[in-house]
């Protein structure tokens, strides 16, 4: 192994951060080795904090209309070949109900920016899945809002949110959207978002367009800075009917070696191996946990919405990923000595400060 990455590695695990530009190195002269030793390290800090827990959430997909138009999306506005749904309350609230069965105590309620679902609306979808489900968590994710929108759910009762920051790179970010997204609105939302008092997930995807060595490091400092409860990364798959439809797919390696950075910078990270993990490979999701992460979020969608959400191209969703098959998925976590958990799994931060 080269010695500048493992001194690279050793700083990293001995003091939990690296400057920008030695994530830049790290990223830029990476080799098999490098992957190993930080994939290690990760697994060693992963079973300190959470043992062989892996955590499940139960995502909901409530609507595929978005008035956004990022480039990489399958459901951005202008793709007129997008198969449009809204989930209505009841069939949201039957979703929890089968997946409350089935063992899930976190709800992610996910979606495109549909203004059809205003504050009245949501904040009584989550009051009511709280007040049925006393023990669960709501976690959120649709996208940007007003202050006053966050703490209006906040007050619902939603404890987490998920907003993917995208690129720390304002160029970048202007690379992936069209002029009316602005960087500083979103990294506003972040901050309103931890304000409020949720458990914060921010997050992006690896080989976007654009995504270089030096925009990746950019990431890296970001959420070292941050400190995010969770992280949501997961690779860039190209959608056919998006601007990004011909760009190339981003790597497995990459994804999980970034997966393993983080765990070793963020030790109490809530980490998913993500469904576009699963999609580019077979055993991705595992692959994942073994890289660091310890959070799985099958589909709970109800069957006859789940191709509709369609991200990207090929998005795996009436598989073993399925909440129905949690068999399948305990199974596949126990081949690599984990156990899948009843439990909110709340950020382990949170719990320490006493913030639940
Ligand atoms: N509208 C909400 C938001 O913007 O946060 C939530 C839904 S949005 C579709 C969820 C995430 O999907 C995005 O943050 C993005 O990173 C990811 N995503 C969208 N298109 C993708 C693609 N082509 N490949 C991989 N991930 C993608």
């Amino acid at each position: 192994m080269q010695k500048q990455q493992r001194y690279l590695i050793e700083k990293l695990k001995k003091e939990n951060r690296l400057s920008e530009a030695e994530y830049e190195e790290l990223i830029a002269h990476r080799d098999d080795e490098t992957a190993e030793m930080l994939a290690e390290a990760a697994t060693v800090r992963r079973k300190k904090i959470f043992g062989d827990a892996v955590y499940m959430r139960g995502l909901i997909e409530i609507s595929s209309i978005c008035k956004n138009n990022c480039y990489y999306c399958g459901i951005r506005k202008d793709n007129r070949f997008a198969e449009r749904y809204r989930l209505t309350k009841e069939e949201i609230i039957s979703c929890a109900e089968e997946g409350y069965e089935l063992g899930f105590r976190t709800f992610v309620l996910q979606g495109g920016e549909d203004p059809y679902f205003s504050d009245d609306v949501l904040c009584d979808i989550v009051s009511e899945l709280k007040n049925g489900h006393p023990d669960c968590a709501v976690t959120l994710s649709m996208g940007e809002r007003t202050p006053e929108s966050y703490r209006a759910l906040f007050d619902a009762g939603a404890e987490r949110y998920l907003l993917r920051h995208e690129t720390a790179d304002a160029r970048h970010y202007a690379m992936l959207h069209p002029a009316e997204m602005s960087f500083e609105n979103r990294m506003n939302c972040l901050k309103e978002l931890r304000e409020t008092g949720y458990q914060v997930g921010c997050g992006f995807m690896v080989g976007s367009p654009g995504q270089t060595p030096a925009t990746l490091a950019k990431d890296l400092t970001f959420l070292q800075e941050f400190k995010p409860e969770m992280c949501g990364i997961g690779p860039f798959v190209p959608h056919r009917n998006t601007p990004f439809g011909n760009e190339k797919q981003g790597s497995l390696e990459l994804t999980l070696l970034l997966l393993s950075v983080i765990r070793v910078m963020l030790p109490e990270v809530l980490l998913p191996a993500t469904t576009a993990l699963g999609t580019i490979h077979p055993q991705g999701r595992e692959k994942g946990i073994m890289a660091g992460a310890n959070v799985l979020m099958p589909n709970l969608s109800p069957l006859y919405v789940r191709k509709k959400y369609e991200l990207y191209d090929n998005k795996i969703c009436t598989g073993e990923e399925s909440a129905q098959c949690r068999g399948c998925l305990e199974a596949r976590m126990n081949s690599i000595g984990c156990r899948l958990t009843v439990d909110r799994g709340d950020s382990p931060v949170f719990l320490k400060n006493g913030k639940l």
